[in-house]
Order: C-alpha cells, then structure tokens, then sequence
C-alpha cells in the first residue's frame, strides 16, 4: 500500500479522497490555488502545497506544478478526483514517467474512451448497443447531413471532445441542419480545441442509467449495479438515485454489456458506462475513465468504498470481492447542492457561508467540503456539496431526502436547495415517472416556491 498520496483536485471531492487515505493509514499532500488558501482540503491534508494562481489552468491543470509537488512531497500516486486533469491522458502518461502511480486507468484507456467517436466505434465493434448513428467520426457538413437524412430527426450534433454537458446541438429538421452543425462545429473548437464530431439520433424521453465499473490489473471486473441519473437540467445531472427502476433482466442485460465495454478497452480502476435507456432498449452513450460526482448513492446499496477501492487497485491489489458478491441493498439519493439561483436562470452565486447546518441521523450523509465563515471563491464550478440519503425503499429514501432537506441552512449564499424539494415532492418524480426532460417539463412549477431572502 502507498504511504502517501496527493490529491490533485479541491472541493468536496478532494476531501472525500484525504478521508479516505485518513481512514487507510495513507498520508495526503492537497495542492491549492492561491484562491484556496483556506480550503477545507487544505486544513484536513497531512501536507498542502500551492501550486499557482486563482486559474484552473495555473494551478488545478498546471500539470509541471503538481507533478514537482508530489515529488519533492515524496508522494508515490496522484490521485485525480473528477473534472481537473482526471481524464486527461496526457497527465496519466506524465505521471508514469516520473515514476508516479495514477490513481485511474492507463492512458491509452482515458484517450480511447475520451474521444467520444472512437469511443462509439470501439463499442460497435464489440457488439455493445449504441444509439443509432453514425459509425464514428462524420468529416464533412455534406456527408454529416446525408447521414442525418438517413438516420431521421431529431438528430444529435455530437463533439467527440465535448464533455459536462457542451458540445451538443439538435437538428429538429433538414432545414436545420447546416446551421446546427457549423454552429456545434465551431462551438467545440473553442471549447476543446478539437472540432471533430459525429450523429446520433436525438432520443425523446429517454432515461439515463450508467453502471459502476471497477477493475483491477488482473483482469477482474466487476460492476457495482446502476444509477438513474434522469434528473438534469441543461444535459447536467442535479439529482442520482441507486438503484433504478428497471427491471431486473434489464439490469442483468446492462451490466453484461457494461462488463463486456470495460473489457473491451482493457479497462483498469473505477468507472462510468453511462447508457441512454428507453423502453426495454438500452444504448452506449459515453464511458467516463474517472470517479463520479455520483458515486456516493453506489457506495451507499453496496457498502463499497469506491474511493479506497480505487487506492487499493492501483496500488496493485486484487478486487477482493466478484460479481456474485455484490448486493444492491435499499434505495439512496443524491441531491447535488450548487451555490446558484435557480430563479434567475440559475446564475452561479459564489459568497460568504454564514451559517451552515447540516442534517444528521442514520443513512444520512453530506459530502462537502463548505464551513460556517466559508468564503467560496467564483472561480470554479458551483456544486458546495451532495446530501446523500440511503432507507430501505425509494419512498422511504424520498421522504427522508425531503426531511434533510427541510433541515440544511446555507445563510448567505443562494443555492439549489428549494428547487430540489420541490422535485422531490413532484408526485410524478415519486410515481419514478420521469426521464432527462423532467425539468424541462416542469420548470415553471419547480421554481414556484418564496424566496427566503
Ligand atoms: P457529456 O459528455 O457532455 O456529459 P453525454 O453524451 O454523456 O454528454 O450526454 C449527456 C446528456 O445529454 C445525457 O445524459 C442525455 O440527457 C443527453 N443526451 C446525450 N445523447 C443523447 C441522445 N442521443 N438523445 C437524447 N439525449 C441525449
């Protein structure tokens, strides 16, 4: 086992990280930003080192910095969390070289399945089911619309870099489509740098379901069941639950093909094979090469520690447990927390924490990594935190989410939380009748609540 890693990330997932090497006997070295300064990563780690400016790319995506702090720390792995350099192979590569072990996939893993495309291409070749589209990569806007003609509208305009949401245009109709195309087309060059894209068809009402995967270097793999991540807004998932309401054959069927897209990329550590379901039909979309936001609900009906899971693993122990041995028990939630205001378009609203109150109580968790007196800085993403609840059904995971959410006080900074009650009290949301349009839907009535402030 490693004696001492560094955490290569902020927030709340760079917390949970340092928790779990705490609870492993692992020492951390947190890196920080001059911004975060006060961070709570930056009190709990054994070590911290600032490693650049308030900028992502000075300091969370300055790889050199990072790379020089966990050598002259002495840390024998990184460990990436989500978003930051998690996914990018180029880092995982330089990591090797400098004799650092990367907490994740190999780096031909993380290029392979990061390119959206390829990704696509590799699973039709393994026979997984993908959303019909085109095979790979569309080169021009001629033969995309050709493509399109054939695969029928609503079609999706896909970046094969794109990621978090971007990159995406639909083309409602024939009429629409150059315009969609060129339009998505120069989008994802600003945004990736890359403006390579392919089709698929838009799906209408469809749920999104993904599987955990975890696989040492031994060959094991292994999937932790699902999670119903449906409720987005804007392509951004605000709401996961585990497990999800389809039937078990469905399941069965998921996770074989999930297994079978691991394998296929030879894949090592914990991921993400996410699937856009509908009806009894399920299809590839993406496979994330890193932990989730979401994990939390998967750890809490299965009573795996995905985070030490993934130490473990890449400290070269074998998966200790195999497909048979893993349970799905009870329902648990997932209710991400931003510091934004949903009532005016959801603009983030970064500010001082005055008063923070977090509920307790059994099967209740918040990962987060916010304190009263907290000044969160406006320069990164605005999730503060997820309130994860685990019962023994869905309705009684609903209820006690709605009561822990009664409960949390956030003074000072606007936030998510009366929006997601009132998702959770939506009969529909708790008759399991809904799919990635649910907020769409209802948006009017979701953002019907008063205002505290
Ligand atoms: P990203 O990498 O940006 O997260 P994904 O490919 O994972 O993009 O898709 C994000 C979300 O966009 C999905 O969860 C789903 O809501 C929507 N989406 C993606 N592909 C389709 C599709 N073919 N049809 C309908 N919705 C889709």
């Amino acid at each position: 086992m490693f004696q001492k890693i560094l955490i290569a990330n902020r927030g709340e997932i760079a917390v949970r990280i340092i928790r779990a090497c705490k609870q492993m006997g692992v020492e951390t070295v947190a890196i920080y930003s001059e911004a975060d300064r006060s961070a709570l990563h930056v009190q709990l780690a054994d070590e911290a080192v600032c490693v650049g400016g308030n900028k992502s790319s000075e300091s969370y995506l300055n790889m050199e910095n990072i790379i020089t702090a966990a050598v002259s720390t002495g840390a024998e792995a990184i460990h990436p969390g989500f978003g930051f350099l998690s996914e990018n192979a180029a880092f995982a590569e330089l990591c090797i070289e400098c004799g650092i072990r990367f907490i994740g996939p190999k780096a031909d893993a993380i290029s392979n399945m990061g390119n959206k495309s390829k990704a696509r291409e590799m699973m039709i070749a393994a026979g997984v089911p993908v959303v019909p589209g085109s095979d790979g990569a569309v080169a021009t806007l001629s033969e995309a619309k050709t493509l399109a003609d054939q695969i029928g509208y609503p079609v999706l305009i896909k970046a094969s870099a794109g990621g978090g949401g971007r990159g995406m245009r639909i083309a409602y109709s024939p009429d629409d489509f150059a315009r969609a195309f060129e339009t998505a087309k120069s989008e994802a060059k600003i945004a990736f740098g890359d403006d390579t894209m392919y089709l698929e068809k838009y799906l209408l009402h469809p749920k999104h379901i993904e599987f955990q995967i975890i696989a040492d270097k031994y060959g094991n793999v292994v999937h932790l069941g699902e999670r119903d991540c449906s409720i987005q807004r804007r392509n951004q998932k605000v709401i996961e639950e585990a497990p999800s309401l389809i039937s078990s054959k469905l399941r069965d069927a998921m996770g074989e093909a999930a297994v079978k897209a691991a394998r296929t990329v030879g894949y090592e550590n914990a991921g993400t094979i996410e699937f856009l379901v509908s009806g009894d039909a399920f299809y590839f979309i993406e496979m994330n090469t890193r932990i989730q936001v979401e994990h939390p609900v998967t750890e809490m009906v299965t009573g795996i520690d995905i985070i030490q899971e993934q130490i473990k693993i890449a400290s070269g122990e074998e998966l200790s447990f195999q497909q048979d041995d893993v349970r799905l028990q009870g329902h648990s939630i997932e209710v991400r927390v931003n510091a934004e205001n949903p009532k005016e378009n959801f603009r983030p609203s970064p500010g001082t924490v005055k008063l923070l109150h977090v509920p307790n109580g059994h099967g209740i968790r918040f990962d987060s990594f916010i304190y009263t007196g907290y000044q969160i800085p406006p320069y990164y993403d605005s999730m503060m935190g997820k309130l994860i609840v685990h019962a023994n059904s869905r309705n009684e995971a609903i209820r006690k989410m709605i009561a822990s959410l009664d409960e949390l006080i956030i003074d000072g900074v606007d936030n998510n939380r009366e929006f997601c009650l009132k998702i959770l009290e939506n009969d529909e949301y708790q008759r399991g009748e809904f799919d990635t349009g649910f907020i769409v839907r209802h948006l009017e009535s979701l953002l019907g609540y008063d205002s505290h402030e």
